[in-house]
């Protein structure tokens, strides 16, 4: 007989899996603005917690798409910056929470007690906050070669780097006009549409109209992308007929919005209404253990705000908490903690 033993193969890399295998309270899917009050709770709750976000940094959509705008109707700040409300929602978490960014989980598997995230992560409860889904820029349909991409934008993360230059800005809503006008405190700004309309806000549009530095170019759609004296040439077709124009700028900021998907949470057997999630009033999923919180659910009468996200995270972990330790009293009110 054979001696099978040299020919047992051990896979180091399951093994190795298996091994590395991190345990969790509570998983959150999503670090938007909704996710990061969830760690923040889970943590006043002493959950050791673990939050993954899809992109290389947090804040969701208010972070990605609307950083400078003001928010007006978050509780008790009268006026606070997208931004700042995302520093200030990172700054309470502490090293019970695992923040896990660059990471879009893409498999959950329920097993008895626990629930295994992308085979790496096993954690006793899961909160789903993915907003509109894993989010990514629409990209510019055209063909460019890498020094011209160096110089192409999907995010404007700090207008200072566009100090003195000549920015083009393509697209109609609120994000294109945002960017127009916060970096023309710093550059000259080219907007390009393709439409004569702006989807985006009028008051932000008239007071770009009122400004020398900035050229409001309609409607015309980009073509070709080229660099001529270390600037870009950008020849700009007018929509409708065959009439060109170039324009010439150092950067480009395309705003042409995201592209989102739920098709990862229909794969996970979480049942979906109205293409959201649908909870119930614990804003508990379909599968016990499982919830979800913010604009990733539905349920009648919601709007899509950051305060309401908010509540729906004290209800969800609040059950947690009971599904989690059912032998103590919970503490709700945090003075009592
Ligand atoms: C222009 C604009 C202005 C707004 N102004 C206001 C306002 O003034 N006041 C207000 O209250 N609300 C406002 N909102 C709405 C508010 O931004 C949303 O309600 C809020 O962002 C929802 O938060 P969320 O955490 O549920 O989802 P999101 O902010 O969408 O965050 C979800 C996160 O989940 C991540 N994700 C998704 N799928 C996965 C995955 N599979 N794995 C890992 N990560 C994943 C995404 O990358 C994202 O970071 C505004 C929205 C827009 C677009």
């Amino acid at each position: 007989m054979k001696c099978l033993a040299n020919h047992v193969k051990v896979d180091i890399s399951t093994l190795k899996g298996v091994l590395k295998i991190k345990k969790f309270d509570l998983a959150i899917i999503g670090a938007g603005p909704i996710g990061l009050f969830a760690a923040n709770y889970a943590q006043l709750h002493g959950l050791k917690t673990v939050i993954f976000d899809s992109l290389n940094e947090v804040g969701g959509q208010p972070q990605m798409l609307y950083p400078f705008k003001t928010i007006n109707d978050i509780p008790v700040y009268q006026a606070i910056t997208a931004t700042n409300l995302i520093t200030q929602l990172k700054k309470g978490l502490n090293k019970d929470t695992s923040i896990v960014t660059n990471h879009s989980v893409t498999q959950i598997e329920k097993r008895n007690e626990e629930i295994l995230i992308d085979d790496k992560y096993s954690t006793r409860s899961l909160i789903i906050a993915t907003g509109n889904g894993a989010f990514d820029p629409k990209k510019l349909p055209l063909k460019l070669d890498s020094e011209i991409e160096k110089r192409i934008h999907y995010y404007v993360r700090n207008p200072k780097e566009f100090s003195g230059k000549t920015v083009a800005i393509f697209g109609g809503g609120d994000s294109a006009l945002d960017w127009a006008l916060e970096l023309s405190h710093f550059s000259n700004i080219v907007l390009v549409h393709r439409r004569p309309q702006f989807r985006g806000l009028e008051s932000t549009l008239s007071k770009l109209r009122q400004l020398k530095n900035v050229k409001i170019i309609t409607p015309y759609l980009p073509k070709q992308i080229q660099i001529e004296d270390n600037q870009l040439s950008v020849t700009l077709k007018r929509m409708g007929n065959t009439y060109l124009q170039k324009i010439c700028c150092d950067q480009i900021v395309v705003a042409y919005g995201f592209k989102a998907n739920n098709r990862l949470i229909r794969k996970w057997g979480i049942k979906l209404t109205d293409a959201r999630i649908a909870v119930n009033s614990s804003m508990q999923t379909n599968l016990p253990g499982i919830y979800a919180v913010g604009d990733a659910i539905s349920y009648p009468g919601r709007v899509p705000v950051i305060g309401v996200g908010f509540g729906e995270v004290q209800i969800a972990i609040n059950a947690i908490m009971r599904d989690l330790f059912p032998e103590k009293t919970l503490t709700i009110h945090s003075t009592s903690m």
